[in-house]
């Protein structure tokens, strides 16, 4: 491995020339290279919070990390005592920085440099980061706010604070404002490296996407599916996925929606499977088996036992779904309960108290808003009862699944096999 702490490109801040001063700790045997000093320090969040667990926790996320950034030639990752590095050549970083914006278990990001371990690299490295802030955003002022974990380095971390900070502002004139400063230069001196940085980007929180075991997302064109799909891949789930169209009455546009969907959420939760379910003769019959008003239930219920076998296929431990309560007449408690009562999986409804407006914020901010609201019903208006029952009752769900296996000439779990066996699979690789 290289020793990142043995770089040696120091630049005498008045004159901008190259400084042949060497690093008195660790001698450098390789000349300037300025693309090798790049980085991405990544912040954990609530790994950290583990416990026992901790190890196996930061693994999971490296690996995450790793194969997210897979697409990205030349880049490596560092994990020295559960802290993680991200060194590349400089060439992609705005690319990679948004790559890891989108990995659960990260709280923060921030590109930065490595420099040699003496306060003359140091300086002239914050010099160039406050020249380069003062042509893209004009700060008023700035700060050094230096932290050193590694006590054998001479100064403390006020003592560099303040000699950087007579440097910057010696070669650019920015005043210093300790309390609130436009422009933060934070300096971190650690064992293996000396690192500067100006910006902490947010990165996406939760926790890393394989902990949390695995989640089959009833998976509509909706607006609000994906979203709940999203919240559970931040709680560190894995999702299977599983829709359910009606063809002739819904057209390849809205298969299209769903795979797109599915798309968006593996750039955020790695591979997944989409099962594919036509819906369309069970649905007919479901609504004629049953009181019209009680269609909606009966058509959930129904795929909540697709669901539940494509999750044992899947090796999966729970549905999840888009409901919310109130949110349309069909969402009520009483129904929420009925639906349910069909699957012996918990059903996991991430999105249970949320208001559509904060749906679709988070809907825009994940990047699934745009696909959603386009014009493709995965439900044909033709299936949906004008008034629907607010207050199903189990015992009548029931009597009409009765009358559905007489209709069909079938019991209901062979109705099921049947439409999970008939499945198309789609499997989606990260994108
Ligand atoms: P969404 O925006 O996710 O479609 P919604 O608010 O429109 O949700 P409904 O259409 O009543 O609510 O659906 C409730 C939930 O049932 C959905 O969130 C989804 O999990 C599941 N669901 C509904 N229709 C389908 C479908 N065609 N395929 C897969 N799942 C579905
Ligand atoms: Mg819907």
């Amino acid at each position: 491995m290289t020793d990142r702490t043995s770089r040696d490109r120091k630049q005498n801040p008045e004159t901008g020339e190259g400084s042949s001063l060497r690093d008195d700790h660790q001698p450098s045997n390789r000349g300037p290279d300025r693309q090798a000093d790049q980085l991405i320090l990544l912040r954990l969040g609530e790994v950290f919070l583990k416990g026992d667990n901790r190890p196996y926790f930061i693994r999971r996320l490296a690996r995450n990390v790793q194969s997210a950034l897979s697409p990205f030639p030349g880049v490596r990752l560092e994990t020295p005592h559960g802290r993680m590095l991200v060194w590349h050549d400089g060439s992609n970083q705005e690319a990679l920085v948004a790559r890891l914006q989108q990995i659960f278990g990260l709280t923060s990001i921030s590109p930065a440099v490595s420099v040699a371990r003496d306060i003359q690299a140091m300086s002239v490295q914050a010099t160039t980061m406050a020249t380069q802030a003062m042509e893209t955003n004009a700060p008023r002022s700035f700060r050094i706010s230096a932290h050193r974990s590694d006590k054998s380095f001479p100064l403390t971390s006020p003592e560099i604070g303040k000699q950087v900070g007579s440097a910057v502002f010696d070669a650019t004139g920015l005043p210093v404002d300790l309390t609130h400063p436009d422009l933060t230069i934070e300096i971190r001196i650690t064992r293996r490296g000396v690192y500067l940085f100006d910006r902490r980007v947010r990165g996406a929180g939760g926790l890393p996407v394989g902990v949390s075991g695995r989640a089959t997302l009833l998976l509509s064109g909706g607006i609000d599916s994906p979203v709940a799909g999203w919240l559970l891949l931040k709680r560190g789930m894995r999702l299977s996925a599983v829709t359910f169209i009606s063809p002739p009455y819904t057209g390849p546009e809205a298969l299209d929606k769903v795979t797109t969907l599915t798309n968006t959420l593996t750039e955020w939760g790695g591979p997944i499977r989409l099962h594919v379910i036509r819906f369309t003769d069970v649905q007919k019959a479901l609504r004629q088996a049953g009181p019209g008003d009680l269609a909606v239930v009966l058509y959930r219920r129904t795929m909540m036992r697709v669901a539940e076998k494509v999750a044992r296929r899947e090796g999966a431990n729970a549905l999840a779904t888009g409901e919310s309560i109130g949110q349309v007449a069909s969402q009520t408690v009483e129904n929420l309960a009925a639906i349910e009562q069909a699957t012996s999986l918990p059903v996991l409804r991430p999105l249970v108290t949320y208001d559509k407006t904060e749906t679709i914020e988070l809907a825009r901010r994940i990047g699934t808003y745009e696909t959603s609201i386009l014009p493709y019903d995965d439900m044909c208006s033709l299936f949906i009862p004008k008034h629907p029952e607010t207050k199903a009752r189990v015992d009548i769900c029931q009597q009409a699944e009765q009358t559905l296996e007489q209709d069909m000439g079938q019991d209901l779990q062979a109705t099921v096999a049947k439409l999970v066996d008939e499945a198309e699979v789609i499997s989606l690789p990260r994108k």
